[in-house]
């Protein structure tokens, strides 16, 4: 016997499961949202958000709630010797990430969702006929019709639609620092592109920095993010910007290489959605702004009558697949290694090019 009856379980709260579970509460289905941790959780992220992704978020939220943060005035792409400032029209915003998923957690609770958290889930198949699932978190199960998987690139995603897990291929590590000379003003971007990785500065207010890297994982040397990217790239100005022991006093995770996909985004009534449903670079592409989209295809999937995941499979390809492919294609250009080689002797492309190029990406959301 089930603790609970619900028409749809998500599991995973990050900004994919928080904002599905806003849209199907406000549609009136019983919803229960579940996950490992107790929120605000820290997520390792650069906090910025793409103007697209803004849009949606001010959107979810009750009118006259703020979103957390500051409007980003800016966004500096460095790569090499080559700084590109391009103003961002305060369209997109700078967040702390723990801020910014707890304030859509409690938006989805506030909506009418159940809030399971502070333990993982784990999901069967309640009888196959019927075509139900049983979910089970600590020592509670509930039963739903219907499954969203927003757990990230958590193992979980793959086993359960029968394709591969997601092989470590990056360190990525995250800390707040004292805001000082040299480092972002509130509401600055900047993107250092280097060999092997990258490094994102952002100021969601005044007084601290958020510095998030990513590295590219060739075996472990049980280096650090930081150390790594330091190690290949020694000549970069930004090393002297950071917390000199940041690299030994915040640990390095190991997550999925960029870009990432599941072999299938779902399986009758299971879908997957957020990175869960795909992967990319967060520099080029937008990892929220790609989470929010997949979660407004999954729930007007479910809430339009006829096959669930046939309609989510077309709304994904309209518009989950244009932005993905936008993405690996800016990502692929930057990571050609004759790119980063001739930007530090050269400007990169034409001022004016490059910075239509990062304009449209970050702000805009198009190419
Ligand atoms: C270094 C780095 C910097 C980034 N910077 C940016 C940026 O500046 N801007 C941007 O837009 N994106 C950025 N991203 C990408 C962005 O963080 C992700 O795309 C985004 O978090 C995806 O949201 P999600 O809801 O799919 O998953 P997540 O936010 O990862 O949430 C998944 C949730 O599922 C929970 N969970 C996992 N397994 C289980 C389980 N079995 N049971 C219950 N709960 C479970 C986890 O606790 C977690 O809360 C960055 C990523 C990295 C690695």
């Amino acid at each position: 016997m089930a603790d609970l009856e619900a028409d749809i379980a998500i599991v995973g709260a990050g900004p994919a499961g928080a904002s599905a579970a806003i849209r199907l509460a406000h549609a009136g289905r019983r919803v229960v949202l579940i996950d490992r941790k107790h929120f605000p959780r820290q997520k390792v992220c650069g906090g910025c958000l793409s103007g697209p992704a803004v849009a949606r978020l001010r959107e979810l939220l009750d009118e006259g709630q703020p979103l957390p943060g500051v409007a980003a005035t800016c966004i500096t792409f460095v790569i090499g010797n080559y700084r590109l400032t391009c103003r961002s029209d305060g369209r997109t915003q700078v967040v702390h990430r723990a801020e910014l998923d707890a304030v859509l957690v409690e938006a989805a609770t506030k909506a009418g969702a159940d809030g399971w958290f502070g333990e993982p889930a784990t999901i069967e198949l309640a009888d196959p006929g019927r075509n139900r699932f049983s979910v089970r978190v600590g020592n509670r199960r509930l039963e739903a019709g219907t499954v969203l998987i927003a757990t990230g690139v958590a193992g979980l995603a793959g086993k359960l639609v029968g394709g591969r897990a997601a092989q470590p291929g990056m360190l990525a590590q995250q800390w707040v620092q004292p805001a000082g000379p040299g480092l972002p003003e509130p509401g600055a971007v900047e993107l250092h592109w280097l060999r092997g990785g990258y490094v994102g500065l952002a100021s969601p207010q005044a007084g601290e920095c958020v510095v998030a890297l990513a590295a590219r994982v060739v075996q472990d040397a049980g280096e650090s993010a930081c150390d790594r990217l330091r190690r290949l790239n020694p000549g970069a100005r930004l090393w002297n910007l950071l917390l000199p022991d940041a690299p030994r006093r915040y640990g390095a995770r190991g997550t999925a290489g960029f870009p990432w996909r599941p072999r299938r985004l779902g399986v009758g009534n299971l879908l997957l959605i957020g990175d869960a449903a795909g992967y990319q670079e967060p520099y080029t592409g937008e990892g929220i702004g790609l989470a929010l989209i997949s979660a407004e295809c999954a729930t007007t999937a479910i809430l339009s009558d006829g096959d669930m995941l046939a309609r989510y499979l077309g709304l994904m390809r309209r518009f989950h697949l244009p932005v993905v492919r936008r993405a690996r294609w800016l990502g692929r250009f930057l990571q050609l290694p004759v790119v980063s080689r001739l930007a530090e002797v050269l400007p990169l492309l034409p001022p004016g090019l490059l910075a239509r190029l990062v304009h449209r990406v970050h702000v805009k959301g198009t190419l």
